[in-house]
């Protein structure tokens, strides 16, 4: 087994990795850094969770050691598809780098021009970025990127999926043509291929397992869910899951919760909160100084519940989830190894439960036949009822109800780049408390 000493990282960045607590490189920090520090190309097929940010942190910083930035043009650039797993990569950074005297930015939306302009002015050896801030900055002609090294491209499946691969062209064409790539996505779509085909040169291509089939420590189940009468079949729907999570009990210490939509998102972390649960919701549309709250929130312990959509998580890094909760089947099977990527890791055991209704049946058998293997059935724990429930007589009035869940849930408006997580409809919301006089139908309410 290789070890981080024989890597050849600067004795500085080896000092940080073992305060970090690292002792031995995953498989693809072992393949990637050692061309990486030869100056070559790097194609890295790795998903979260495989180290793949340290992979390509340690031999650009050790490489960055020498040498010193110049105003507004920074030596090197990481781009990231989120705000979040900008932020991520820059921690992590700062966590390597804590021994030598590297400087950085961080160009994210959110977060004011002046000051991000600021720290380009004094020069930065790392621009870490979103594509479409680095190029807002571009076009205020603030930043030079004709100084840049080494470019980092970090989840560039995700990229592509968000729309950004236009930017990402255009940076690479922006970039001096002897910078050294890495280039880094958990797939190889024929789109990224394309774009690797063109913009790498001769890379050394590192692939690690698939996560789904490497951690053997996530136990999953899926519950196959009927959903009873149509209008009850959302509320019906988060009862299964309070019932889910009421049955682990102190098993599930802490959990992501993800929901296809944004407007899903929203509406069952209220729901859960209304029932009394520690829950809030992350996805694209909440600001910035909200997302990051929360997500400290998660990360020190004082929330239990994360309810996420897809976009929102990829990439967080958060050490110990102890469950992965499924409110839906996610459309693209990969975004089912991405999210039960998020418990069970670095050896930790983990959970990951599925609650699957019949239109989203199509959708799990790809995710079986992507994973090889069947996802063990599970007993619904909430008596489903499948006789059409007689209506009984309606006492509370409607201001009776709980108001906010009774409101229309907007999709916000957002400037998501066509991102798939957004196309579902408008969800009326009605909590678990629907009237009952609005589920009769139209004769039945004549008669009542
Ligand atoms: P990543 O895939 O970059 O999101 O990393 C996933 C997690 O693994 C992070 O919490 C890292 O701090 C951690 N990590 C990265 N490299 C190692 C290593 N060699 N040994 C132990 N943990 C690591």
């Amino acid at each position: 087994m290789t070890k981080f000493s024989e890597l050849n990282l600067n004795p500085k960045v080896l000092k940080a990795i073992e305060e970090a607590g690292y002792e031995t490189p995953t498989p693809i920090q072992a393949g990637a850094i050692p061309p990486a520090l030869e100056g070559r190309d790097v194609l890295g097929i790795a998903q979260t969770g495989t180290g793949k940010t340290a992979s390509f942190t340690l031999p650009m910083i050790t490489l960055l050691a020498r040498g010193r930035a110049r105003a507004r043009m920074p030596r090197s650039l990481v781009l990231c598809p989120t705000r979040e797993l900008a932020a991520q990569v820059a921690e992590n950074f700062d966590t390597y780098t804590k021994h030598l005297k590297l400087t950085k930015a961080l160009l994210i939306g959110g977060v004011s021009f002046k000051e991000q302009e600021a720290l380009i002015d004094r020069g930065v050896d790392v621009l870490i970025a979103t594509p479409g801030r680095l190029l807002d900055h571009f076009e205020r002609g603030k930043l030079l990127l004709t100084g840049v090294q080494i470019m980092v491209v970090d989840e560039a499946d995700r990229m592509l999926d968000m729309g950004f691969i236009p930017d990402i062209e255009r940076i690479f064409s922006l970039t001096p043509f002897t910078r050294q790539t890495l280039f880094f996505s958990a797939t190889m779509a024929s789109e990224i291929e394309r774009i690797t085909d063109t913009f790498l040169s001769a890379p050394a291509r590192i692939e690690v397992a698939r996560q789904a089939t490497a951690s053997e420590t996530i136990e999953q189940g899926v519950v196959m869910f009927k959903g009873g009468r149509r209008d009850r079949e959302a509320s019906n729907k988060r009862k299964v899951l309070r019932a889910l999570i009421d049955a682990e009990g102190d098993k599930c210490t802490n959990a992501i919760i993800f929901c296809n939509r944004k407007t899903d998102v929203d509406i069952c972390a209220k729901s859960l909160k209304k029932h009394g649960y520690n829950a809030a919701a992350i996805h694209g549309d909440l600001d910035q100084s909200q997302r990051m709250k929360t997500l400290d929130g998660f990360r020190d312990g004082s929330l239990r519940l994360l309810v996420a959509s897809d976009v929102a998580a990829r990439g967080l890094d958060i050490p110990s989830v102890s469950h992965v909760f499924n409110f839906d089947v996610p459309g693209h099977p990969e975004d089912y190894v991405h999210r039960i990527g998020r418990t069970g890791r670095a050896g930790r055991e983990g959970k990951a439960i599925t609650i699957c209704s019949g239109r989203d049946e199509k959708a799990l058998v790809a995710i079986e036949k992507l994973i090889q293997k069947d996802i063990p059935r599970l007993d619904n724990p909430v008596q489903e009822d499948p006789r059409p429930e007689q209506p009984k007589p309606e006492k509370k009035t409607k201001a009776a109800e709980s108001p906010k869940e009774g409101k229309k849930v907007r999709e916000p408006k957002g400037r998501s780049r066509g991102r798939k997580e957004d196309t579902g409809p408008a969800v009326v919301g009605m909590g678990d408390h629907l009237p009952s006089f609005i589920a009769l139908s139209f004769d039945e309410r004549r008669a009542s």
